[in-house]
């Protein structure tokens, strides 16, 4: 590693002590943008990376909630407003036990370079808390949502921090956060994308992240003139990233073998398509486990407490949370003859596996592959301010064209030498340049 990054990165650590998954996503953004960096003197001059590092604001505060049985709970609520230089600050929600200041800053600082590549005026940002939502009955998520909108709505607007969902918030949560956002301020506006259709909601935002990841892997295999007709698949969870991009996988001629929940995986060698993927919505839907009564109900294979990444596939996309494939996962894909690995969820790779799989496979990184969902929320805020509600058509076909231009920056950024593209490289640095570019023309503030 070159002295002067180790030196920056030695700076970046001491400044965020303890700070690990923060500290994972800079790494990776410093390595592969570092050239590109030095050889742009102006924005070294005016310390654009330094700037892009550290958030324009954090806002911590209290959530003191009551479960049903009377008793006080006090959680913690977050929102990271990392940077606004291209668009209101834009992320989404996520209440998990694993949420801290790291994850968040993590997540905040991929936003905006992946809110970038969709080319949409969207700044970065991302929130929650560590409320767990399992377990929890309807009455007590909502007094939740309630109590951290009491103080979140202050810091928010439609121009100003646009929230959405993320792990843990779906269509019930953000209609339990709006409606209280709607009370405390008396407007009716785009400060929350993902709503339902009855308010405001745009359709395929549901299953825009999915549908995006999967738009931009048929690039990546087209670039290699081959398609996704016929490979088959493994994907990780079954939330609404892994059944988009079923979803969309199946329509597109794949064969989609796994999902998986807290408990282990299922491997069903036939395919997960049509009733079996409505199926699984209804268990999820259900509040149940989903993972176990497919198994039953479809004769598929459950494997206790294991990840599906050890299952012969020609493709892998993790789709639940982030660090979930590691190198010896990458290394037992690639010994299998997997030939792409794609993060539809944030970071789902670690820092060993992503660089194995970018160096032996094809990769694509998450904040390119899994930009569909952020993209279709800055589709819904222009819906919006217009009034106006687009089709299925007219938003799957504007998502399709968007994954395709993202693709289309990696390729350009990310061209190596040899051929091939560092998809890593091409995203991180395709990202930077117009964050870079626009604080460069609003001064140093
Ligand atoms: N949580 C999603 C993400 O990680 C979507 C954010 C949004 O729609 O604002 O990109």
């Amino acid at each position: 590693m070159d002295s002067k990054l180790k030196e920056f990165m030695n700076t970046v650590r001491m400044n965020n002590p303890g700070e690990e998954e923060f500290l994972q996503a800079v790494q990776e953004v410093v390595e592969t943008i570092w050239e590109f960096y030095q050889e742009n003197p102006r924005y070294k001059k005016a310390r654009i990376l330094e700037r892009m590092i550290e958030p324009e604001r954090v806002i911590i505060f209290r959530v003191p909630w009551m479960d049903d049985n009377g008793d006080v709970h006090v959680n913690r609520g977050f929102r990271v407003e990392y940077n606004s230089a291209i668009g209101p600050y834009k992320g989404g929600l996520r209440f998990h036990s694993s949420v801290s200041l790291s994850s968040l800053k993590f997540l905040g600082f991929e936003q905006t370079f992946k809110n970038s590549l969709t080319s949409l005026p969207m700044g970065g940002g991302k929130g929650g808390s560590d409320f767990n939502t399992r377990g929890k009955s309807d009455a007590e998520i909502m007094r939740f949502c309630q109590s951290f909108m009491s103080e979140l709505y202050r810091h928010i607007g439609p121009n100003t921090d646009v929230p959405a969902g993320d792990i843990g918030v779906g269509s019930r949560e953000i209609g339990y956060l709006y409606g209280m956002y709607k009370k405390l301020k008396n407007e009716f506006t785009g400060v929350f994308t993902g709503k339902g259709r009855e308010y405001g909601g745009s359709l395929i935002r549901p299953e825009a992240t999915g549908f995006g990841a999967i738009y931009f892997v048929r690039e990546m295999l087209a670039l290699q003139n081959e398609s996704l007709k016929n490979k088959t698949i493994a994907l990780s969870g079954f939330g609404n990233v892994a059944w988009g991009a079923a979803t969309k996988a199946v329509e597109l001629g794949a064969k989609v073998v796994t999902i998986s929940g807290p408990d282990g995986y299922i491997y069903d060698k036939d395919g997960i398509s049509g009733e079996k993927i409505d199926y699984l919505l209804w268990l999820r839907n259900s509040n149940m486990d989903v993972v176990k009564p497919y198994a039953e109900k479809y004769g598929a294979q459950f494997f206790e407490m294991k990840k599906p990444w050890e299952q012969k596939v020609d493709i892998a996309i993790p789709c639940a949370i982030q660090n979930e494939l590691n190198e010896e996962d990458a290394k037992t894909l690639i010994s299998n003859g997997c030939q792409l690995i794609a993060e539809a969820s944030n970071m789902g790779c670690t820092a060993e596996a992503a660089t194995l799989a970018a160096k032996e496979i094809l990769f694509g990184p998450g904040k390119a592959v899994n930009a569909g969902g952020v993209a279709v929320s800055g589709l819904e805020m222009t819906q919006n301010s217009m009034r106006i509600d687009w089709t299925r058509e007219e938003v799957d076909e504007k998502l399709n064209q968007i994954m395709t231009n993202i693709h289309n920056t990696c390729v350009k950024f990310g061209q190596q030498h040899t051929g091939k593209i560092n998809y890593i490289k091409g995203a991180n640095i395709g990202g930077f340049v117009k964050v870079a570019e626009a604080m460069m023309a609003q001064g140093l503030v």
